[in-house]
Protein backbone atom coordinates (compact mmCIF):
# COMPACT_ATOMS: atom_id res chain seq x y z
CA UNK A 1 0.00 0.00 0.00
CA UNK A 2 1.33 3.48 -0.80
CA UNK A 3 0.50 7.23 0.43
CA UNK A 4 -2.64 8.31 -1.35
CA UNK A 5 -1.37 11.89 -0.59
CA UNK A 6 2.49 11.49 -2.18
CA UNK A 7 2.81 8.17 -3.18
CA UNK A 8 5.36 6.49 -0.85
CA UNK A 9 5.31 3.10 1.14
CA UNK A 10 2.42 3.77 3.65
CA UNK A 11 4.04 4.09 7.44
CA UNK A 12 1.84 1.10 9.29
CA UNK A 13 1.89 4.15 12.09
CA UNK A 14 -0.34 6.70 9.80
CA UNK A 15 -1.36 4.12 7.36
CA UNK A 16 -2.64 4.56 4.97
CA UNK A 17 -0.61 7.70 4.71
CA UNK A 18 3.46 7.28 5.03
CA UNK A 19 3.57 10.37 7.72
CA UNK A 20 1.59 12.61 10.17
CA UNK A 21 2.94 15.62 7.62
CA UNK A 22 0.28 13.46 5.12
CA UNK A 23 -2.19 12.30 7.16
CA UNK A 24 -3.12 16.28 7.60
CA UNK A 25 -2.57 17.12 4.49
CA UNK A 26 -5.36 14.84 3.64
CA UNK A 27 -7.68 15.72 6.11
CA UNK A 28 -7.17 19.41 5.07
CA UNK A 29 -7.87 18.47 1.81
CA UNK A 30 -11.40 16.65 3.05
CA UNK A 31 -12.27 19.79 5.47
CA UNK A 32 -11.62 22.53 2.63
CA UNK A 33 -13.67 20.34 0.19
CA UNK A 34 -11.05 19.85 -2.37
CA UNK A 35 -10.22 16.61 -1.76
CA UNK A 36 -10.70 14.79 -5.89
CA UNK A 37 -8.73 11.84 -6.22
CA UNK A 38 -5.54 11.02 -4.96
CA UNK A 39 -2.72 12.10 -6.87
CA UNK A 40 0.63 14.06 -6.24
CA UNK A 41 1.03 16.59 -3.33
CA UNK A 42 0.47 19.92 -4.15
CA UNK A 43 2.60 21.28 -0.83
CA UNK A 44 5.59 20.36 -3.21
CA UNK A 45 5.15 22.90 -5.87
CA UNK A 46 8.13 24.91 -6.85
CA UNK A 47 8.05 27.77 -4.32
CA UNK A 48 7.72 31.51 -7.26
CA UNK A 49 9.71 33.38 -4.54
CA UNK A 50 12.48 31.20 -4.71
CA UNK A 51 15.89 33.08 -5.74
CA UNK A 52 17.61 31.82 -8.70
CA UNK A 53 20.13 28.94 -8.28
CA UNK A 54 23.74 30.21 -7.58
CA UNK A 55 25.98 28.93 -10.73
ZN1 LIG B 1 2.81 10.57 2.03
Amino acid sequence: MSCPVCGKPADPRYRPFCSRRCADVDLAHWLTGSYALPGPAVQDAPDPARPPDED
